[in-house]
């Protein structure tokens, strides 16, 4: 029976005692009101329901799956339960505006609640997660009165939501798409197409449905620039069902109890959302929060799957300790005590502690660029989320898929049968790559159109940050010459994208996953540096957490002498530029 525990100690230090996260939510008036007391009963709680009402449910969902008959779909047993506790509980709304029965709690907590729930079920934690980027979009950009009609439901998640962009020749490249929007007279308008892959497009938890769909009105302009976006509810006011059905579920590798639907519509009535052919730049707002809350499936992800493994490798006997004092007086000593075995757990500590204080900051830039009284610190917050939002995306989802195969690596053939849940673990998290734009595309936007057409300059504001950062006086000494390295390279591949993009324009796509990698590394480096040197200055106080904080140091030392290196072979990557990619297709 796998387990899970959420990681409250570790949550507290990040924000608490690295972020001082108190002092910052005081210095907002929108989170004043938000205490250490009260964000970490929030966790607590957020931890318990997790552990509680959604993780005996994982196996369990995975092997039944959702089912399909006539339209609609059941969702597997326990589920609607416990989506029962956890809208009843107003998590839905946890970071919602208050003047619709949100709970406006900041971003910087609510991905801590998400990476808990994420990791204790996946699966069912989509159907609410994406209600809450849907509630987000029509706070962020519907009229008054869509926010009044939909918000309070959707925060108490009688109402769920859905995000429609995807149909069969339109994925990545969304300017293809064909649904159409038709005026009607009383100014809805009538909508008519098919949408693929749509996650909750139908399911037995909620009452209703929006979907919030992108279509094209008829004298729209070709490509993105002619998309608009439209509220499509699948129950009308008046109590009739609107003209959108499910077609079909998908059958997947993973995240099974969730309904992947096709969705059939066939003169749907809609409300449009923001200005006409201006869908898009809306959709993008519900897109940006979703994809941090993707990262966080990651990192969830990453985290269960370590604590198994770690679970499995203090138990089970398997050869003998190389140093001769940790040999017990048994056969054979626990896996724990092999180096390689503690290689493959300390790269997955390393990268799951190093993702959740990075989530932090990220979150923390969110709340600044909201809710800062500053409006040169909302502006440079801003700019930091748009460049790290693919990193945090991208950098999360793949160190959590190397996560989850580490630790079923680490159970050895037992990571590979059903019973132990590792194999579910890495099929539930490969899709984390893929959907809310794929990595590549990710990376992309992080190299082309943050960085290159950028001139470099977010990436420097970035790297001027972390400089300050190697100059706070927690950052120890030791670690400041590989640190400094690595942001060396950061700032000299950012240097070639910025000035060789324009004459060679293969040169972002040819290194665009290097350099988000870059990026993510050095981003976890000087988090790591600051986390080591609080851990330090905690050790020495009375009465501190030792094991705990004799384990973030070691983390820290391990990232920076063995997986901080890699920087340097990425900068040499990114220097080969696209030549190596300058391939004939016919020679492939
Ligand atoms: C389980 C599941 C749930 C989903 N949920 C939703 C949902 O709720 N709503 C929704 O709208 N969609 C959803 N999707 C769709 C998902 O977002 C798309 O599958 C994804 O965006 C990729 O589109 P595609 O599958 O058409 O791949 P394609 O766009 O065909 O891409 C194929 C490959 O080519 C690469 N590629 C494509 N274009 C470029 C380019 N210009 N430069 C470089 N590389 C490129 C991609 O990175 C990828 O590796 C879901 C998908 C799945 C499988």
């Amino acid at each position: 029976m796998p387990v899970y525990t959420a990681p409250r100690r570790d949550l507290a230090f990040v924000l608490f005692e690295l972020f001082e996260a108190d002092r910052l939510w005081r210095a907002m008036e929108a989170t004043a009101e938000v205490d250490r007391d009260l964000a970490e009963a929030v966790i607590d709680a957020g931890g318990k329901l997790a552990e509680s009402a959604f993780l005996p449910l994982n196996a369990s969902g995975d092997a039944e799956g959702c089912t399909f008959e006539d339209g609609s779909v059941t969702t597997p047993a326990g589920f609607r339960d416990a989506y029962a506790a956890y809208a009843e509980g107003g998590w839905v709304g946890l970071g919602g505006e208050p003047e619709y029965g949100g709970q406006g709690m900041p971003k910087m907590l609510t991905v801590a609640v998400e990476e808990m729930f994420f990791a204790a079920n996946p699966s069912l934690y989509l159907y609410p997660v994406l209600s809450a980027g849907a509630a987000l979009l029509i706070a962020s950009h519907g009229s008054e009165a869509m926010k009044q009609r939909w918000l309070p439901e959707m925060y108490a998640g009688t109402t769920s939501g859905t995000m429609c962009l995807t149909e069969a020749h339109a994925g990545s490249d969304l300017g293809l798409l064909r649904t159409r929007a038709e005026p009607l007279k009383d100014g809805s308008h009538a909508l008519t197409g098919t949408k693929i892959f749509i996650t909750g497009g139908e399911h037995d938890l909620a009452e209703n449905i929006v979907h919030l769909v992108l279509a094209r009105l008829p004298d729209a302009p070709q490509g993105s620039a002619g998309i608009s976006l439209f509220l499509v509810p699948k129950i009308l006011d008046d109590g009739e069902r609107n003209a959108v059905a499910a077609g079909a579920i998908e059958h997947k590798m993973g995240i099974r109890g969730s309904a992947t639907c096709v969705l059939n519509f066939d003169g749907a009535r809609g409300f449009m959302i923001g200005e006409p052919n201006r869908g898009l730049a809306c959709m993008f707002t519900m897109m940006n929060y979703e994809r941090l809350s993707i990262g966080m499936q990651g990192l969830g992800a990453g985290e269960i799957a370590y604590q198994n493994a770690l679970a499995y490798a203090r138990e089970r006997l398997q050869g003998r300790a190389p140093v001769a004092d940790e040999r017990s007086g048994d056969a054979a000593d626990p896996l724990l005590v092999h180096p390689d075995v503690r290689r493959m757990l300390l790269t997955q500590k390393a990268y799951n502690e190093g993702g959740r204080a990075f989530a932090a900051f990220v979150g923390l830039q969110l709340d600044l660029s909201k809710h800062s009284n500053d409006d040169e610190e909302a502006r440079k917050a801003a700019n930091l989320v748009a460049f790290l939002t693919p990193v945090a995306k991208t950098y999360f989802t793949d160190r959590g898929f190397d996560g989850c195969v580490l630790a079923q690596q680490v159970l050895g053939g037992h990571g590979y049968v059903v019973e132990w849940g590792l194999e579910q673990y890495v099929r539930d998290v490969r899709i984390a790559q893929v959907y809310e734009g794929t990595n590549g595309i990710q990376a992309m936007d992080l190299a082309d159109r943050k960085t290159a057409r950028d001139g470099g300059r977010m990436a420097g504001v970035y790297a001027d940050h972390i400089a300050g950062c190697i100059a706070d006086p927690r950052c120890p000494e030791r670690l400041r010459p590989g640190l400094e390295n690595a942001l060396e390279s950061f700032r000299r591949a950012t240097r070639e994208l910025a000035e060789n993009s324009k004459a060679d324009p293969a040169l972002p796509g040819s290194v665009a996953v290097d350099y988000l990698e870059l990026t993510g590394l050095v981003s976890y480096a000087w988090l790591w540096a600051l986390m080591v040197g609080t851990a330090e200055a905690l050790r020495d106080q009375e009465g501190s957490d030792v094991d705990f904080l004799d384990g973030k140091i070691a983390a820290g030392e391990y990232f920076h002498a063995r997986l901080l290196p890699l920087a340097t072979i990425l900068e040499q990557r990114i220097a080969t530029g696209s030549t190596p990619l300058a391939v004939r297709a016919e020679a492939l």
